[in-house]
């Protein structure tokens, strides 16, 4: 893929920087409860509706059928202008769900789901994780029967992100035991208002309700909601975390460059007790100037992965290099915005504290960093397996 701009290419840079600059939300994102949805859904909405909600979507869907090259512009663009970048309550169902459904799903469930991802009526949640099975995935126990023309559901989800809030699952179930444990998983759309759910909330370091346990007591959900097949839902899982690990977070990304330049420019004017400019410290100059040369790096490489995606559809296991790198880079930049602001980074309530503590969260979200370095080591760099 070609990331050198051509006149119409830059055009489209234009007009999507004009529209941002007039239309992203000036407001600092409410960090949690019913006023963060209202905020994450209105500017779903407003992108929607502006025809700025899923530049590279299939336009029969309700995207804009546009390049991947477009898609890369809207985002940098998108960070430049300071829109938010938190993981909102839509992230799920356009970052990997709507992607996964792209891929893998029948043309129904497409229809049924793309748009209202994409207009903001519809959010979505993840249930893969479960109290014994996080990073060993493959051994989820939530059971799913087939009785008729439906799946019932029994077991336990954990750390759900906005459960309380979403109207669909991606929901990961055994169908059956094969010869590996990866078979016989199911990849089902799960409507969260079907009787038999129960969702609590879990408060979390920050103080907020994010995470959810999701419980299933004879959860009836029909057979035409599965992606791909039943017993094939690992395959179908493997693109969705895919997505989640690679190109989900590139806004992010660029918003990390520009957040690491304004560290710069704060070192350069806050003083010490001394009178002396902090970049004037070698260490902290040294911390900045790599923080610097690593968000520019992991940015290159989602771009690269990016790229490939352009041909194979899907990100392959080099995903994974991005996610470690990126969710490393993100709290070592968290705690140098809490070192450089001294007593004022630490005051409770403080954006900086906030996220200092939230991105302890990051190296474990989407796999660990181990995880991660276990897929980078046999899956990408081809080592033998260690046990
Ligand atoms: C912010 C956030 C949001 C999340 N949102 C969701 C969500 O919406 N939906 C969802 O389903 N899940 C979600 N999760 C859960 C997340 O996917 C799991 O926490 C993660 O996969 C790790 O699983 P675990 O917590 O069970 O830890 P474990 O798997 O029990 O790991 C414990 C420790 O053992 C290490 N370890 C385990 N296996 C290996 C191995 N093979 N090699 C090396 N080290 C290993 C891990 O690195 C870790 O340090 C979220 C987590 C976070 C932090």
């Amino acid at each position: 893929m070609d990331l050198t701009l051509n006149a119409s290419e830059r055009a489209f840079r234009d007009e999507v920087a004009t529209w941002l600059a007039e239309n992203a939300p000036r407001e600092r994102r409410p960090p949690a409860g019913p006023a963060m949805v209202e905020f994450d859904v209105a500017w779903q909405r407003r992108q929607f509706d502006a025809g700025w909600a899923g530049i590279s979507w299939p336009a029969e869907y309700g995207g804009r059928g546009l390049s991947l090259v477009q898609q890369v512009i809207w985002y940098s663009e998108y960070a430049r202008a300071g829109a938010p970048t938190e993981t909102g309550v839509c992230f799920v169902g356009n970052a990997h769900a709507g992607p996964t459904l792209i891929a893998c799903a029948d043309e129904e469930l497409k229809r049924r789901h793309l748009p209202r991802i994409l207009s903001g009526e519809e959010i979505w949640c993840q249930g893969f994780s479960e109290p014994g099975a996080g990073s060993d995935l493959a051994g989820l126990s939530t059971r799913a029967v087939i009785d008729g023309d439906h799946l019932v559901v029994n077991g336990q989800k954990i750390w759900t992100s906005y459960a309380h809030h979403a109207q669909q699952q991606e929901l990961l179930v055994r169908t059956s035991t094969g010869a590996r444990r990866q078979d016989g998983i199911t990849w089902v759309v799960c409507p969260m208002d079907t009787p038999g759910i129960e969702v609590r909330p879990i408060r979390t370091i920050t103080g907020h309700d994010d995470f959810c346990e999701v419980f299933y007591d004879d959860v009836r959900i029909p057979l035409t909601n599965v992606v791909g097949a039943v017993d094939d839902g690992w395959r179908v899982a493997m693109s969705t975390l895919s997505f989640e690990r690679g190109t989900g977070f590139l806004p992010e990304q660029v918003e990390l460059v520009a957040r690491v330049d304004e560290l710069v420019d704060l070192a350069r004017t806050r003083t010490d007790r001394t009178g002396r400019a902090l970049i004037e410290d070698s260490g902290l100059a040294e911390r900045l100037a790599t923080a610097r040369a690593e968000a520019h790096a992991v940015l290159a490489m989602t771009l690269a992965v990016i790229s490939r995606n352009a041909r194979s559809s899907l990100p392959g296991p080099e995903a994974s290099m991005v996610r470690l790198l990126f969710s490393q880079l993100q709290q070592r930049v968290a705690a140098l915005a809490v070192d450089l602001r001294g007593l004022e980074g630490l005051a409770e309530g403080s954006p900086w504290v906030h996220d200092y503590l939230y991105l302890f969260a990051t190296t474990i979200a989407a796999g660990t960093k181990d995880v991660q370095r276990g897929i980078v080591a046999e899956r990408v760099l081809g080592l033998p397996r260690g046990r």
